[in-house]
């Protein structure tokens, strides 16, 4: 399901469900560095199409997108 008349706009592409993001509800993947929509308020209209993982060897939070976390469980 695309919509035309987008073309203009340079709205970067959710890397896991392919539609378009806007600058602020997206965070970048940790291991593909593919940016992802992440809803940082509960109202926002933005399906979460990754997940926040903790990092054993950085000790830290981090973020990876579906395809990602479908990757690592897989192996
Ligand atoms: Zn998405
Ligand atoms: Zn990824």
């Amino acid at each position: 399901m695309e919509r035309a008349g987008s073309a203009l706009t340079d709205d970067e592409q959710c890397v896991v469900c392919g539609s378009p993001m806007d600058e602020y509800h997206q965070t970048s993947c940790q291991m593909c560095g593919g940016k992802f929509h992440q809803p940082w308020d509960t109202d926002a209209q933005v399906p979460q199409c990754g997940s926040i993982t903790s990092h054993e060897e950085a000790l830290a939070l981090v973020f990876l997108c579906t395809n990602c976390v479908q990757a690592i469980q897989e192996t």
